[in-house]
């Protein structure tokens, strides 16, 4: 019965001047997860509102599934169209919507009319009235609540007259283009595809960078990273993933740094390596998927020490949550059945009995004088053979 979707955005109709680049960002952002629907949809932005509108056949459920990708998106509203032919026909719509919608009819609602088209000839204030007494004379059992009604039927008066009463709620957030880009530091685990999606939620582009070191690391668990980023990629739109072969830099910690600061010397290099490929790809922020004290190499002190190595901001959106909190969220966007598949996301055999879970800086830095002849030359070979792969 549905022809086209009202979309409702909250944070965005806020913003002011800059309020059209939101909002055409957003419409933009429509039209490409809409690319993934069957059916041909128009979408199109007037008086402050974004409507899509079907102009084929369409699959409701994959329409909404996939409107519930869109960032910037509150609430998506199902709409009925009818052409106006008089009020009673509309009456008769109007009842014929409400006794599809609403099958049980021990509910309150009022009507709100919005006559946008100025040549209507019943005001705003005469058509919920009307209406509204239509309804209570078709149904008994359905009464009126103008303060806490179970529903609102929305109906406006355009060159058609548009019907709707049921919000489904969107993701929120802002629409992907609207801030600048960030490069996530994206393993095969279950934080990380989490704060890519939590950062993106905030209308910002993403690219990753993934330390790969076979043959420590599989095939196969790059190819699980390439799969999570592309489940990523439903929300943030396209992401470049930058593969670094990283095997030649932990061999060589490993055979010239203490073993306990192996982790924490590790994940140093990857925050360095990771800063220089955002510069070269106007990334203006780093995200990571760490949370305080979740292992030795995130506590506040290891924070600190992998910190210390960038000048970038580094965005850590779950550094106060609890790994249950992350696994939900990560269970909604769908990341989590790949992400606990069995492949090695970082090589074991680097991962020390005892790690340092209080480093020193300084005698970290005084370690990895160790590795002063080569690893700049190391850092540069990993940079130079890195791998990119555009994931859609
Ligand atoms: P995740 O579940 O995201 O893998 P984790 O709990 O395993 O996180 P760590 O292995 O300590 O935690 O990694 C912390 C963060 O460092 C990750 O969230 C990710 O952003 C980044 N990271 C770790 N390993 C890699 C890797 N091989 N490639 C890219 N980024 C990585
Ligand atoms: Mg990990």
């Amino acid at each position: 019965m549905f022809t086209a979707f009202l979309i409702k955005y909250a944070e965005i109709g806020v913003k002011g001047k800059n309020r059209y680049l939101f909002e055409d960002a957003l419409v933009r952002q429509i039209r490409f997860a809409l690319q993934r629907c069957e059916g041909r949809f128009e979408v199109t932005k007037t008086q402050g509102r974004i409507y899509v509108e079907a102009l084929s056949e369409f699959d409701f459920e994959e329409t909404v599934d996939n409107l519930k990708t869109v960032f910037g998106i509150s609430g998506i509203c199902p709409v009925v169209h009818v052409e106006d032919e008089g009020f009673e026909k509309l009456s008769e719509d109007v009842i014929r919507y409400i006794d599809k919608a609403y099958p049980d009819k021990n509910v309150t609602f009022k009507v709100q009319a919005r006559r946008a088209r100025k040549n209507y000839p019943m005001d705003s204030m005469t058509i919920n009235q009307e209406l509204g007494g239509n309804i209570l004379d078709a149904f008994p059992e359905i009464k009126v609540d103008v303060h806490k009604p179970d529903f609102i039927l929305n109906v406006e008066v355009r060159e058609k007259i548009y019907i709707y009463s049921i919000i489904i709620p969107g993701p929120g957030g802002m629409p992907i283009g609207t801030a600048g880009k960030a490069m996530l530091l994206l393993s095969g685990g279950i934080d990380s595809p989490v704060a890519g999606y939590m950062i993106s939620k905030r209308g910002v582009k993403l690219e990753a960078t993934y330390f790969h070191a076979p043959p420590y690391t599989s095939e196969r668990a790059k190819q699980k990273v390439v799969d999570l980023a592309r489940l990523v990629t439903r929300y943030s739109g396209p992401i470049d993933l930058h593969v670094i072969n990283f095997t030649d830099i932990q061999l060589y910690i490993y055979e010239k740094c203490p073993h306990e600061e192996l982790t924490i010397i590790m994940r140093r290099y990857m925050m360095k390596i990771a800063e220089r490929i955002a510069n070269e790809n106007g990334c203006i922020g780093l995200i990571t998927g760490e949370s305080i004290g979740q292992v030795a190499s995130q506590t506040m002190q290891s924070l600190v020490a992998t910190n210390e190595v960038c000048e970038l901001p580094v965005y850590r959106p779950l550094i106060g949550f609890d790994k249950q909190e992350i696994v939900e969220i990560s269970e909604k966007i769908n990341t989590y059945e790949t992400s606990i598949l069995p492949f090695e996301d970082c090589c074991t055999i680097f991962v020390a009995k005892h790690p340092v879970t209080k480093p020193n800086l300084k005698v970290i830095k005084n370690h990895e004088r160790n590795l002063e002849e080569k690893i700049d030359e190391m850092i540069e070979t990993a940079l130079r053979t890195q791998e990119v792969i555009e994931v859609k």
